[in-house]
């Protein structure tokens, strides 16, 4: 989870979008008959994108035994928490969200309430001792589990199903997805990197990957639904392989591409020891794969990167985002930093200062060292001082900015195609969307969506169109501009 982009989706994010309407639209799904036992069910996802494909997938199971989905908690029958466990911070976030729902206990003795994800896995029983109004504690490959599970909990029967597979891609479960422009698929789970630090392997199990020919019947059926863009996701998204088929992420790229040729198509999250050339270039070939990519490097010092279990060394890295630049030098960059992990000197976190100097990163993740229970770095100790590890973090997150504005300022002037995904939240009167590097952008029209302007024309675009915008301004984290007419 650590490389895969943690969108800070809290339930609020997931449950109340800027249109403040209910977000779950029961896309392709046969309509289970609504009776007086049908039993309404509350999700909530924290932390990574794999997390919020599988609460997809959780809703398509549930739905599929006859479950509603609700967008309040006081109005649910059954409670859901899809959890992260990658730093302790996103575990503690769960035991406070816990606190909260004894209240509805309290007021519903039937309400069921149930831990899903990481958390479940690396914790397992623990939560359902340590927490009275824990009914159920399920992990990311037991999905399936779910209806039976819950059922018991009505006659009093506390669940728990953790156990990791070896198989499980859920491939024949239709997630379900909430109205939208963008659209998450998972093509693999688990990994098999086992980085020191991560317990991802721990809590996900070993690498597996989707049919090939049934993601790409995914892709087509999101564009036939309406949505114009997708996110092919994976720990270790580039170690993708399709044994039935013998082809690789790159072959999986191609296809997707060719399926849907209308569609923006991006994908996370990359592990530089497998970014070959094969992927660079399928990446050049096709106009629908977006221009960015997310490639962690946490550490610039070869020592650390060791002693984190990555697989390669700086110069290797260095000659991969070469080997992007010199076959794509419009793609955008971003990474993933850790600061302060065990044994780290002074001079190796310049050394990571330096690297991100070097590679100039469109933008990056950034996070302190959280020891975790399991992994192998949890034996190294924790010997950089929470004041160090600030120091650290404050140093890199200044740099980043700095260089994440100096690049957007060179955009000022340019034309950027952008995906329209609805009014800016800050500037009602603004748009907003993301260009195909991933830059988020905020642009004005001359006339408000559907007026007409001086020349008679509409402003002729809605959410899901791609406009051309001319860049005015940007800052270190938006781009700012104006629509260009009739392009
Ligand atoms: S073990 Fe390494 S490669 Fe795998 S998910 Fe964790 S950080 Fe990513």
């Amino acid at each position: 989870m650590f490389d895969l982009p943690v969108l800070n989706i809290t339930e609020t994010a997931l449950h109340d979008n800027e249109q403040g309407s209910p977000v779950f639209d029961m896309l392709d799904m046969p309509n289970a008959p609504i009776t007086r036992a049908t039993r309404k069910l509350y999700v909530e996802t924290y932390g990574c994108a794999m997390n919020v494909s599988d609460s997809e997938i959780v809703m398509g199971v549930m739905h599929k035994s006859g479950y509603v989905m609700t967008d309040k908690p006081d109005d649910a029958d059954v409670i859901l928490l899809n959890t992260c466990a990658i730093r302790d911070g996103a575990e503690r976030k769960i035991h406070e969200r816990l606190k909260h729902l004894k209240f509805y206990k309290r007021k519903r003795r039937d309400l069921v309430i149930g831990i899903l994800g990481c958390m479940a896995e690396r914790m397992r029983d623990e939560l359902i001792t340590e927490k009275q109004i824990v009914d159920l504690v399920v992990g990311p490959d037991e999905y399936r589990a779910l209806p039976q599970l819950i059922a018991k909990a009505y006659e009093g029967e506390k669940g728990i199903a953790v156990k990791l597979s070896r198989v499980e891609t859920y491939d024949d479960i239709v997630p379900l997805r909430t109205e939208g422009i963008s659209a998450w698929i998972s093509v693999s789970r688990g990994c098999d990197k086992f980085c020191t630090f991560c317990v991802v392997p721990f809590t996900r199990g070993r690498e597996r990957s989707r049919s090939l020919q049934l993601i790409v019947d995914e892709a087509k059926q999101l564009w036939d639904s309406g949505f114009k863009e997708i996110t092919l996701l994976g720990q270790n998204v580039n170690s993708y392989h399709d044994d039935a088929s013998n082809q690789d992420f790159a072959d999986l790229l191609a296809r997707t591409a060719r399926a849907v040729p209308q569609m923006r198509i991006r994908y996370s999250t990359s592990h530089p020891y497998d970014m070959s050339d094969k992927l660079i270039e399928t990446m050049a070939e096709h106009d629908n794969v977006c221009k960015y990519v997310h490639l962690p490097v946490q550490s610039g010092s070869d020592r650390v990167l060791e002693a984190m279990n990555r697989h390669y060394t700086i110069a290797h890295y260095i000659e991969r985002m070469q080997k992007i630049k010199d076959v794509m030098p419009q793609c955008a960059l971003s990474t993933d930093i850790i600061v302060g992990f065990p044994t780290e000197t002074e001079e190796e976190h310049q050394m990571t200062m330096a690297l991100m100097q070097e590679v100039r990163y469109d933008g990056a993740f950034m996070f302190k060292y959280s020891p975790r229970e399991k992994t192998k770095a949890w034996k190294m100790g924790d010997d950089v001082s929470e004041e160090v590890k600030t120091r650290r973090l404050s140093e890199i997150i200044e740099q980043q900015h700095q260089i994440s504005h100096e690049i957007n300022q060179t955009t000022i002037g340019t034309i950027e195609r952008v995906l329209v995904e609805g009014l800016s939240r800050r500037d009602s009167t603004a748009w907003q969307g993301r260009t195909d590097s991933n830059k988020r952008t905020m642009f004005t029209h001359i006339t408000n969506a559907g007026e007409l302007n001086a020349e008679g024309k509409t402003a002729g675009y809605v959410v899901g169109d791609t406009v051309t915008v001319r860049i005015q301004r940007a800052t270190s984290a938006t781009l700012i501009g104006e629509i260009v007419l009739n392009s």
